[in-house]
């Protein structure tokens, strides 16, 4: 079995007061049944990791760079992400391949490095809407997860995002059908390069304007095992019923 997860994505939104949304959180949650992540700004990620310790949320990076070390002025290698208390990255976010340039590739190096430090990689993956709108959705999906994910994947070591860039932090939503045919199509493409054990194993995220109002049926469709949330990770009255919904799902 799959445990589900809620991992929430800040993005760069946050500072010193933010924790006090982290805390909430972590009260609210002494019962839930889903693994629980909350991916900081890395200036919050130490002191959210010591408000989460012995919590049932998990504290995550944004991003890392693939090196272990070196001349990267403004970057952060994988280690410097666990050493600072995360156990899992975001990697390949829709945002960081269109402003930073990554490419699928580059996703493979980091997720590698992520790997070698300890840390679930979650690597992201999503069509833009004139990829979608000309039809190539689970070409462009499939050629993401082929890339990025290193030989060595496993339901332990990864799990995968599937973001519609044109949902993102936008409102709009895939329609159910059309969550349901790419993340069945993600987990067939697992199966066939990984095998069954691990794509049995691997979590399977659904990010794109998930909220309150919408994360029960989005958690009821064929193969999401969770979501990736942005916006309303913020505030932990928009993200505690979303996780609700989850477990219950
Ligand atoms: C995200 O950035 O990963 C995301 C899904 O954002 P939002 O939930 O705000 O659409």
């Amino acid at each position: 079995m799959r445990q589900k997860m809620a991992a929430g994505n800040w993005k760069m939104n946050g500072t010193s007061a933010a924790l006090a949304e982290l805390e909430t959180l972590i009260q609210g949650q002494h019962a839930a049944t889903s693994e629980l992540l909350i991916c900081t700004p890395a200036t919050l990620l130490s002191r959210a990791a010591e408000l989460a310790a012995d919590s049932p949320v998990a504290i995550g990076g944004q991003d890392c760079h693939a090196a272990t070390s070196g001349a990267h002025t403004g970057d952060l290698s994988s280690d410097m992400l666990k050493d600072a208390g995360a156990t899992a990255v975001i990697l390949g976010h829709s945002e960081r391949r269109a402003d930073h340039s990554e490419t699928s590739e580059d996703v493979a190096a980091k997720t590698k490095s992520a790997w070698s430090a300890g840390l679930i990689a979650i690597v992201c993956l999503g069509e833009t809407l004139a990829e979608r709108e000309s039809g190539d959705t689970l070409s462009v999906v499939g050629n993401q997860l082929a890339a990025s994910l290193p030989d060595g994947a496993t339901g332990q070591n990864t799990v995968i995002a599937y973001e519609p860039v044109w949902a993102i932090g936008t409102g709009k939503v895939p329609s159910l059908a059309q969550i349901a045919e790419v993340h069945d199509f993600l987990r067939q493409a697992l199966t066939t390069r990984f095998g069954t054990e691990m794509a049995d194993a691997t979590r399977l995220l659904y990010g794109g304007s998930v909220k309150p109002g919408n994360a029960a049926e989005i958690f009821a469709t064929s193969n999401v095992d969770g979501a990736l949330v942005g916006g309303a990770s913020l505030k932990a009255a928009d993200f505690s019923p979303i996780i609700a919904a989850l477990d219950a799902s």
